[in-house]
């Protein structure tokens, strides 16, 4: 692509004008993108609204292992060897006493994080009552990473204040069968539009 390429795309974020999917699509996939011109791109769109700050977000492993999933990338996958310290969910003491520290370090948002293949209705419903007991004494930001949510999951979080849940697809439809045979695509693409 000539430089005119990628020039237009800096105006595009400039002018905060979201790419078209075509755009996106060819970003993503075209070989005569070259990534170099393309991150002065986005640098220059970055350093335009946030300069050079970056905000700080701490991460909670709230478990560690444990988990029925087989995703063979993770550690924490009942399939891996890895030789990994495991540990069950932590209390919610141990989730407030690290919000604490993770305001007290001046971090914008606080995420927890969960192994497993997604809570139960029992357990989405501490997790938003988490949700608003950090929320309630921190000045935080709250992400969850929490595994596979239905819609009425996702709502009962959002209510509870919750302002970003991370869910992975981690690859392509057709590939998926090769790294997960426990869950496949089409459930976590259903977990991200339940979140929408
Ligand atoms: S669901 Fe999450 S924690 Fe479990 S194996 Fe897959 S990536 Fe690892």
């Amino acid at each position: 692509m000539n430089t005119d390429y990628y020039q237009q795309l800096t105006e595009l974020g400039l002018n905060a004008a979201p790419l078209t999917p075509a755009q996106s699509e060819e970003i993503l996939t075209s070989e005569k993108i070259e990534l170099l011109p393309l991150l002065n791109a986005a640098y220059a769109v970055r350093k335009q609204f946030v300069g050079k700050d970056v905000t700080i977000h701490i991460i909670n492993n709230g478990q560690n292992g444990f988990c029925p999933e087989d995703c063979h990338y993770c550690a924490q996958a009942k399939s891996s060897k890895a030789d990994i310290e495991e540990y069950p969910l932590k209390s919610d003491d141990e989730f407030m006493a690290e919000a604490k520290n993770a305001y007290e370090k001046g971090a914008h948002r606080y995420c927890m994080v969960f192994a497993g293949r997604g809570p139960s209705k029992g357990r989405t419903e501490r997790l938003a009552a988490l949700i608003k007991k950090i929320k309630a004494q921190y000045p935080l930001e709250i992400c969850v990473s929490a595994g596979l949510l239905d819609e009425e999951k996702a709502e009962v979080l959002k209510e509870a204040g919750l302002d970003r849940l991370n869910h992975n697809l981690n690859t392509s439809e057709r590939h998926y069968p090769n790294i997960c045979t426990t869950h496949t695509f089409a459930d976590r693409l259903n977990t991200l539009k339940a979140a929408i």
